[in-house]
């Protein structure tokens, strides 16, 4: 049996008992799984499988199957969600699943784990749930290979000027003169020098708000 710190990203009910759990290990990766009789008894999986729950996963790899069956999810414990609980709970959901979206069974993804811990934390404190949406969402994207840019123009290098275009598929913003053949959204240079400027303390909740449309739309 192998164990696991791991956060909950979803749970669908099957059959009359079961849940088919996703969740994200410290170790290992994504992690799917069937949690036979969790929906009955509370003995074992008594916090349940909510987006954001976090605690240590007890698992069997099976090798014919798809799915590993859940022994276990001890110490689990419910996202807090600070002191908006409708937005935490937003920020929460949309973080997880973008996490899910991204992430793939078997890998390394020690380094999304400690993101993904980092939000709930920040959530938790109450930091503002823009902020830390936009942050969370430019650190997970970089992690997985992209590398979100809004100071210069992913194609020509240079400033990208006051007619930039978001290419959700490069993740990048693009000049006027250089505009994909993808756009979704202009973006001002003023903006996206602020957006360029994010970090998890930072209060500028309109290049947040921002960052999160085209981040979202990328994920
Ligand atoms: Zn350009």
């Amino acid at each position: 049996m192998a164990e696991t710190e791991a956060i909950a990203l979803r749970a669908t009910a099957y059959g009359e008992s079961d849940w088919i759990v996703t969740l994200l290990g410290a170790h290992g990766g994504k992690i799917r799984g069937i949690a036979r009789g969790a929906r009955k008894s509370r003995k074992r999986f008594g916090a349940g499988f909510d987006p954001g729950t976090r605690g240590t996963l007890s698992f069997r790899v099976q090798p014919r199957s798809e799915l590993a069956t859940i022994e276990g999810f001890g110490n689990a414990r419910p996202p807090a969600l600070g002191p908006d609980p409708v937005a935490g709970f937003a920020v929460v959901n949309v973080a997880v699943e973008c996490c899910d979206a991204v992430s793939v069974e078997d890998e390394d993804a020690a380094r999304r784990f400690t993101l993904l811990s980092e939000l709930l934390a920040h959530v938790a404190d109450g930091a503002s749930p823009a902020v830390t949406l936009a942050w969370f969402l430019a650190a997970l994207l970089a992690d997985a290979g992209f590398a979100p840019r809004f100071d210069r123009c992913v194609r020509c290098e240079r400033p990208v000027g006051n007619r930039a275009r978001f290419d959700a598929a490069r993740v990048a913003l693009v000049c006027a003169s250089c505009t994909g053949e993808a756009p979704v959204a202009s973006v001002s240079a003023e903006i996206a020098a602020r957006i360029a400027a994010l970090t998890p303390a930072s209060r500028d909740v309109e290049a947040a708000r921002t960052t999160v449309d085209l981040l979202g739309a990328a994920c």
